[in-house]
């Protein structure tokens, strides 16, 4: 039984879920523990409480936590990469290099504890002095989604302890596991008890009660545009800090110069890596008509010849969808692109082999419109939209036109397009002939539009969000 972590102690529970392996629906990866009401109101007790003495641990305390956590991950990243990959089906490459980058994200983050600097103003007035500083803002409530089930929780809880706050983490329900080995790792790193609290369960228990505790400081969420939106309302009526990392529509602009080799690698990868489970996934191909029909026709072949099987096979490239609710949307928009009138050219269905597991052939849709449904809405599944455009200026406009704005990409040869592209694309993130499948963990990471809400993650830029300014006047 893996049960929660909190006040320093594991905390059972009668509520207990079974967690299945998406590959194969026979293998039980592991029995986990839904926290009650009352448990999560004690968590969120032994953070507040643990939070003063916190506020106040060295640079290097945290330094030391943070390293030796980020080394236990390192060093554990095969056998932390096989759990990730059978609870949530991400093929056992993806699935270690995700481990491996959570490791990395806490050793960044060490550093980053010795880097909290201030500013020494002068005054307007005269013999006083001007400080201006960051400092730990409290506890908060850290509530993640299934589909990077180490990593996003690493970019979450490393800066969050690592400007010293304290933390209650709520991971997706859907995939305990790897959150809860993080746990397991993050409870022998040398915190204080209730620095760290883990409580799993559902998001109506767990995460409503983190969200309504006025002792909880901040709430920082990663997850789908409407569980996001409805937390925005509730944190502004509570005056509460929140940073909202939602869903994405991103766009791969293909010019008539492009290499063709390359836009196809973007495209697979970008569109069906991880399964197309992604925020960050390519779903909307905007091809100029040059180069349309060799393009289609190529992806369309590239397409089939993807292996979909067990995320644990060495020959598989896409593995498993995550469970059977998005097995079947990805079927009703395959339903929903047909009716439209775009032209289905490969996959769209459910696969019966290898296993009893949750297996669908990657899709793609030629022809389609920007206005059509497939082409606007986030299906977070291996369906992509290919769209013509008629020349770049066309392009863009189609590709900034989208609520969301995560990434976006270009495949060109054209220095003087891909310029152009960097400025003029609405998105948090652009890629020029490079896979949005993969980014820097020291860098920012986050959107526009309707893709984000509150300050960047990660990097430098992760401490906007996870500190809080004074400024202090002294008689010098
Ligand atoms: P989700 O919104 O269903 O759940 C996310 C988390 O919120 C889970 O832990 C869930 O239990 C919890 N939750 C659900 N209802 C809640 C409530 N009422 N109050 C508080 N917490 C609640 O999202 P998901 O299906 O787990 O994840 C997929 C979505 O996440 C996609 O839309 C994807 O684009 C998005 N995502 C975004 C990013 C990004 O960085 N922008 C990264 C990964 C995933």
């Amino acid at each position: 039984m893996h049960n929660n972590w909190i006040a320093g102690e594991w905390i059972g529970s009668s509520n207990v879920q079974k967690n299945l392996n998406p590959s194969d629906l026979d293998d039980v990866v592991g029995e986990y523990v839904r926290a009650s009401q009352a448990d999560v109101e004690q968590a969120i007790g032994a953070a507040h409480a643990a939070w003063p003495a916190w506020s106040l641990s060295t640079p290097q305390q945290r330094f030391d936590a943070l390293d030796q956590i980020g080394a236990e991950i390192l060093a554990r990243k095969a056998e932390l990469g096989e759990l990730l990959a059978r609870e949530e089906g991400k093929t056992l490459p993806e699935a270690i290099g995700e481990v491996a980058r959570a490791g990395q994200i806490f050793k960044f983050f060490a550093g980053e504890t010795l880097r909290m600097t201030g500013d020494i103003q002068a005054s307007v007035r005269p013999g006083i002095q001007v400080e201006v500083t960051r400092e730990p803002m409290g506890v908060v409530g850290i509530i993640t989604p299934w589909n990077f089930p180490i990593a996003i929780p690493a970019w979450k809880i490393a800066p969050a302890l690592a400007y010293g706050n304290c933390v209650v983490f709520k991971p997706a329900d859907l995939v305990p596991g790897s959150a809860w080995a993080l746990a397991e790792i993050i409870s022998r790193g040398g915190l204080p008890p209730g620095v760290f609290n883990l409580a799993m369960g559902r998001g109506s228990v767990v995460g409503a009660a983190l969200i309504a505790d006025p002792r909880v400081t901040a709430i920082t969420f990663t997850g789908s545009v409407d569980t996001g939106r409805q937390i925005l309302q509730q944190t502004a009526a509570l005056q509460k800090k929140a940073q909202l990392e939602l869903g994405g529509k991103n766009p791969l602009v293909i010019l008539n110069d492009a290499d063709m080799e390359t836009a196809l690698n973007c495209t697979i990868q970008g569109a069906f890596y991880s399964t197309g489970q992604r925020c960050t996934a390519s779903s909307r191909i905007i091809v100029e008509r040059g180069i349309y029909g060799q393009f289609t026709q190529a992806l369309a072949e590239r397409t089939k010849a993807l292996r979909v099987g067990h995320a644990l096979a060495a020959e598989t490239q896409i593995g498993p969808v995550s469970d059977e609710s998005q097995l079947q949307q990805n079927l009703e928009y395959v339903g929903i692109g047909k009716a439209e009138g775009a032209r289905l050219l490969c996959g769209g269905e459910r696969l019966q082999h290898p296993a009893n597991g949750y297996y669908f052939s990657p899709a793609v849709f030629a022809d389609a419109t920007n206005d059509m449904r497939i082409s606007r809405e986030e299906i977070f599944g291996p369906v992509a939209s290919v769209i013509p455009a008629d020349d770049y200026e066309h392009a863009v406009a189609l590709a900034n036109d989208t609520e969301f704005g995560l990434s976006s990409g270009i495949c060109t040869q054209s220095l003087k397009h891909a310029t152009h592209f960097k400025r003029a694309s609405q998105a948090g993130m652009v890629m020029v002939n490079v896979a949005t499948a993969g980014v820097d963990y020291h860098v920012p990471f986050g959107g526009r539009k309707g893709s984000s809400h509150g300050p960047r993650e990660q990097g430098r830029y992760a401490q906007e969000f996870f500190t809080v300014v004074k400024t202090a006047y002294t008689l010098a």
